[in-house]
């Protein structure tokens, strides 16, 4: 089973992530959670929230690193910051959903252009269950905000650090790009 966890920056993927996983190991089961090696912001060895909250993580580099990691017993997997991932992920999670693999994904469903990010569109199409988080919009305050907007003029898609970003609500938006 797949199951996605999205929404804008701030909107508290990461703490549901963890929130999950600790739900699954209080009820005796083993769970281990990846995240791409690119994500290494607050801790190699850790994802950790916004709110400083964090678990043990193993960083891979790719998709196919996550399958050399697993034990011969069935875990239940995590995957953080999923839209870092290239494409073959889509494919090691449809194997592993196959296995009979619970798989629980974490990742931005939108970059700073409001465009779909990545793999996220491709792993939400394919999860049995979406949740969707909305963050408090760094503007008007409403706790409706589903963009990821940067506060400075780079235009990479990738650029990793929280305080390059602030999330804002569908309104602010709107407004922003009128002016
Ligand atoms: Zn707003």
């Amino acid at each position: 089973m797949i199951e996605v966890i999205t929404g804008s920056m701030f909107s508290g993927k990461t703490s549901e992530l963890i929130r999950q996983i600790r739900v699954v190991r209080r009820g005796g089961k083993q769970a281990i959670i990846f995240k791409p090696e690119i994500d290494n912001r607050y801790s190699k060895d850790c994802v950790v929230t916004h709110d400083k909250d964090e678990e043990k993580s193993i960083s891979v580099k790719n998709a196919c690193e996550i399958l050399k990691h697993l034990p011969k017993d069935k875990v239940v997997i995590g995957i953080d910051e999923a839209q870092f991932f290239d494409n073959s992920l889509v494919d090691v999670l449809k194997e592993l959903n196959k296995q009979g693999y619970r798989i629980i994904v974490a990742g931005l469903d939108m970059d700073y252009n409001q465009e779909p990010f990545g793999i996220m569109p491709a792993l939400l199409a394919i999860a049995s269950e979406v949740t969707k988080l909305k963050a408090i919009c760094s503007i008007c305050g409403e706790p409706n905000a589903m963009y990821s907007v940067r506060k400075t003029d780079e235009t990479e898609t990738v650029l990793v650090g929280a305080d390059q970003y602030k999330a804002i609500c569908a309104n602010c938006l709107n407004k922003a790009t009128k002016n």
